[in-house]
């Protein structure tokens, strides 16, 4: 039996566990990671990445194909686009790969030793791994668990047969003629857009009384009205109840009472579990919160020396939080004094069109008791967004009605994912509206909607 003894060691290589061992390393500190799977983790093999590179090919076949058939066309001619599925997978396979080595990489430049298997905890500092040449025993200082989520499982829908996960739905390798998906989240809306695009009949059940309930109604709206538009049948307020006798239809109630839905494939996607039982994690006895692992601002569990970061931890459960933390929780391993001091973690949905939000929405603000002024601009007045045959959606933000401080900003519409960064930058360094109104916003760009809203709440845009 072998044995490694070390300061810092790493459960789990995703985006929480890769980032925090790699700046453990950049800060000299011996480290080890331990990955059951693919360094990478949920994000980079079966989640963030393979999720938009199927995003991204449905939204290519789908101009192509609305061109063939003389729509939006901008002049260009197009005929008859088709697609093979296999090859677009191997291309989202390709792009995996290649992100995954380079974690390997850069963990290997960190100077961070690499242990493939599953770890389980004898106690609290010590994990043992099977690996390929035998069992190994890891003993450390200090301790993060970073062992992500899977899927949620509905008991009356067991994985299996025609009722797949994200997992599955994102290696397909035919594409099913009918697909429902089971909830109007993220996954749900995200997958069940692109492959409504790529050629399913698509239909939605969601049980509540909106799809996308973490967003308000207006910034949803132009969600479901492209939904409408693609053919897409969405159910709120409906539940799956399970698969019919025969066992080709998912079985629904609603409103609309009792009904079956023929199905060849049901992806259902009704949320993620934390990986927080299994591994030895339950004989630790770590205080929980729900079923996540409780922490504190230090992403400190509570045993002494061991923290946990990412999806284990809860919600929300994004690879840039779990980022955030693997981050905060190196430099305090190293001494720095640090605690989780971040006045956002922005959110994306990439739907069609993309939904981001950063900090606080209308309702949240309110809420908290804040007087507040809400200033909207649409694309439709936005020459950038004409350029692309986006006018559809706006930017949005929220402000204290007494001091002008910048409180949320959201937009929906075509790309606008890419003003996340603007957004949360401008909530992390405490902006006004004065500020975003008076900085130089380049043109033409879909960003000058951001600066417009924030003169908008002002009261005086200039382009609308
Ligand atoms: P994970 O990425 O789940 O990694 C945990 C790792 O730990 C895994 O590799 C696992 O094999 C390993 N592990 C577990 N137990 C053990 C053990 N005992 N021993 C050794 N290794 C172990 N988030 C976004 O921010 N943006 C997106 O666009 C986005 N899209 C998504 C799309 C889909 C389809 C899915 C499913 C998720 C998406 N997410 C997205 C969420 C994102 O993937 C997660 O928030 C993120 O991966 C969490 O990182 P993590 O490090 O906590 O855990
Ligand atoms: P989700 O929480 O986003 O959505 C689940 C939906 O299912 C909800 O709308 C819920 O009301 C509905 N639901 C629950 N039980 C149901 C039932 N029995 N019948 C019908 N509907 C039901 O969860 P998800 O879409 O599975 O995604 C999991 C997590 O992964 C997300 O919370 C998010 O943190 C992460 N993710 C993020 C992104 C992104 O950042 N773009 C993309 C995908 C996933």
């Amino acid at each position: 039996m072998k044995e490694i003894v070390c300061k810092l060691l790493v459960i789990g290589a995703g985006p929480g566990g890769y980032v925090c061992a790699i700046r453990a390393g950049q800060l000299g500190i011996d480290t080890v990671i331990v990955e059951a799977s693919r360094p990478g983790g949920t994000c980079l093999t079966v989640g963030c990445i393979p999720s938009k590179a199927l995003i991204h090919a449905a939204e290519t076949l789908d101009a192509t194909r609305q061109m063939a058939n003389g729509k939006n066309t901008m002049g260009i001619r197009v005929e008859a686009p088709s697609i093979d599925l296999s090859g677009t997978i191997g291309w989202k396979d390709g792009i995996v790969d290649r992100l995954t080595g380079g974690v390997v990489g850069l963990l290997q430049k960190a100077r961070v030793k690499i242990v493939s298997g599953r770890a389980r905890f004898r106690d609290g500092k010590t994990v043992e791994v099977e690996t390929e040449t035998g069992q190994q025993i890891i003993r450390a200082e200090t301790v993060v668990i970073a062992t992500g989520s899977d899927p949620v499982e509905l008991a009356a829908l067991p994985f299996g047969g025609r009722v797949i996960s994200s997992t599955e739905a994102l290696s397909l390798r035919e594409l099913p003629s009918k697909l429902i998906v089971v909830g109007g989240g993220y996954i749900g809306l995200e997958l069940g857009t692109a492959f409504a695009k790529l050629g399913s009949e698509v239909t939605v059940v969601e049980a509540t009384e909106q799809v996308l309930p973490i967003y308000d109604a207006d910034l949803v709206k132009p969600v479901t009205r492209r939904l409408v538009e693609r053919g897409i049948k969405v159910f709120t307020n409906a539940k799956a109840v399970g698969l019919s006798d025969k066992g080709d239809a998912l079985v629904v109630e609603g409103s609309g009472g009792r009904q079956e839905l023929p199905a060849e494939q049901i992806l259902v996607a009704v949320g993620r579990r934390p990986r927080s039982v299994g591994s030895g994690l339950e004989d630790l006895d770590l205080d929980r919160s729900g079923p996540y692992l409780r922490i504190d601002d230090r992403c400190r569990t509570s045993m002494r020396g061991v923290y946990a970061i990412g999806d284990v931890t809860g919600e929300p459960m994004l690879a840039h939080r779990a980022m955030a933390q693997g981050e905060m929780v190196a430099e305090i391993v190293a001494g720095r004094k640090r605690a989780w001091d971040k006045r956002c973690i922005p959110s994306i949905c990439f739907t069609d069109p993309e939904i981001v939000s950063a900090g606080l929405l209308p309702r949240e603000a309110r809420a908290l008791g804040y007087e507040v002024k809400v200033g909207q601009f649409p694309f439709t007045a936005n020459g950038r967004a004409m350029t692309m045959q986006g006018e559809d959606g706006f930017v949005r933000v929220v402000a204290r009605a007494d001091t002008n401080l910048v409180l949320g900003l959201q937009a929906v519409g075509s790309v606008v994912s890419e003003l996340s960064a603007a957004f949360s930058m401008a909530i992390e360094m405490g902006a006004r509206l004065e500020d975003i109104g008076g900085t130089i916003h380049a043109h033409p760009t879909r960003s000058e909607a951001l600066q417009e809203a924030a003169l908008k709440a002002m009261g005086h845009a200039l382009h609308i």
